[in-house]
């Protein structure tokens, strides 16, 4: 048997963060990570692009899901004190001008190494290759796959997005066994299934500024930012940030939601309209084809005059009407595109959902139901959107619960 003061189950964002803390808090207190994966921190390796966008300077104005409850934990440990823990590690950062943090060295094993060497320095027992199936509550602490015991416990094992990084949902069966429930889960930051027959002529071609408007009988919720037109439908920052609501929206309503893409949010429809009488002047003798590809790619500019119903490839730009104008401009500032589903978990960067919040301590991260057991990162229902904002959430959680209150 294997005895620890602490054990962290899930070697990770949130579960490295909480070990470290831990340590430096309590020095004289054993600690052990067991991961389940050949090594810790692989999760990290993939994000921000290789980059890893590790947390994000606006974190504290951002709109997560249980904003509330995270408070605390963004209280504890904001932006600013996240990027000091990084470099009291060594590590050295920059943040871009939207706010999104990155290591200075570009590279998201620099990351994972400063976690990985700040282990080693506190002298952090690291198990790996060890899955976690099994933990029972005993009247001193834990016992754990009958190999570990421990007086107080972390599970950081996130959530069941990406499983090939490790996080394949096993994580919230361990809660329950522990008495815990958990959300409904729903993939998020996640690629979106649209119109494919509309779309897969645009396959390959990203548009960088653009609103999205989720819509089913009302509106659910809008973004802006970047998208990229694939042969399935819509990924990029501002369709995958849609993805979690828009199949919430089709679980409880059974019906498929709209996207409409505003080309020009910038431009309001009126000013649209006259722009393009304008092009017609300039290119009078161009064909349909060419109306758009002043601030367009040409094959979202043919889809947009195929959507207004006036594509026909050998006419002419000055055989437009003063209805086509209205119609294409129309269709610029509102391009429908039928949601129906997502690429799925395997695909998400992010799990919608998780460990009900309201059996959570928000203050200190203990559970209120079995006492000595912790969570953090995105095990809990807590997520929010692209930018650093969900490892934010992650080392934020981690560090409070590393505190071990
Ligand atoms: C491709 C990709 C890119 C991303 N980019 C960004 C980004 O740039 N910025 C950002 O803020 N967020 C990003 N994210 C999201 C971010 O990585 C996660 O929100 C964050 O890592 C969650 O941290 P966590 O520690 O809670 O869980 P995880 O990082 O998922 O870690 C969980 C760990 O627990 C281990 N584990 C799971 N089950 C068990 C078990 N039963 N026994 C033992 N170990 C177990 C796993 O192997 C894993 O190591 C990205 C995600 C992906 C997939």
């Amino acid at each position: 048997m294997k005895t620890f003061d602490l054990i962290i189950v899930g070697g990770c964002s949130a579960g490295l963060a909480a070990a470290i803390n831990a340590k430096r808090l309590h020095p004289e207190m054993s600690v052990a990570v067991i991961e389940k994966l050949p090594r810790i921190g692989k999760k990290l390796l993939a994000t921000g692009n290789g980059k890893c966008n590790l947390t994000n300077e606006y974190a504290l104005n951002h709109e997560y899901v249980n904003r509330d409850f995270a408070q605390a934990a963004f209280d504890a440990y904001p932006p600013q004190k996240i990027v000091e823990f990084f470099g009291s590690t060594g590590l050295l950062c920059y943040a871009d001008s939207e706010g999104r943090v990155y290591p200075e060295s570009n590279t998201a094993a620099s990351v994972v190494d400063a976690l990985r060497f700040e282990i080693e320095r506190l002298e952090i027992d690291v198990f790996c290759e060890t899955p976690v199936t099994d933990i029972k509550k005993k009247s001193n602490g834990f016992l754990i796959n009958n190999e570990f015991e421990c007086k107080k416990l972390i599970i950081t094992t996130g959530g069941k997005s990406s499983p090939p990084q490790g996080s394949d949902g096993s994580g919230f069966l361990l809660a329950k066994q522990l008495g815990h429930s958990v959300t409904k889960l729903y993939p998020a930051l996640v690629p979106i299934c649209a119109s494919p027959e509309i779309t897969k002529p645009m396959k390959g071609v990203r548009v960088r500024n653009v609103t999205l408007t989720l819509k089913g009988e009302k509106k659910i919720a809008q973004t802006r930012g970047e998208i990229l037109f694939t042969d399935y439908g819509l990924s990029g920052i501002a369709a995958m940030e849609l993805a979690s609501q828009a199949q919430k929206y089709i679980d409880n309503v059974k019906e498929k939601p709209f996207t409409y893409i505003d080309f020009m949010p910038d431009m309001s429809y009126d000013d649209l309209v006259e722009y393009l009488k304008n092009l017609c002047k300039i290119k009078r003798f161009c064909k349909i084809d060419n109306l758009l590809t002043g601030f367009l790619p040409k094959a979202v500019g043919i889809a947009i005059c195929k959507a207004a119903k006036l594509y026909n490839a050998e006419m002419r730009i000055d055989e437009l009407k003063e209805k086509d104008f209205r119609q294409t401009a129309q269709k610029i500032k509102s391009f429908p595109l039928e949601v129906s589903g997502t690429k799925g978990f395997a695909n998400a960067q992010v799990t919608s959902g998780g460990i009900k919040v309201g059996e959570i301590d928000l203050k200190t991260m203990q559970s209120k139901i079995c006492p000595n057991l912790y969570f953090a990162g995105e095990i809990i229902d807590v997520d929010g959107g692209c930018g650093g904002f969900n490892l934010q959430w992650a080392w934020a959680s981690g560090m409070l619960a590393g505190e071990v209150k």
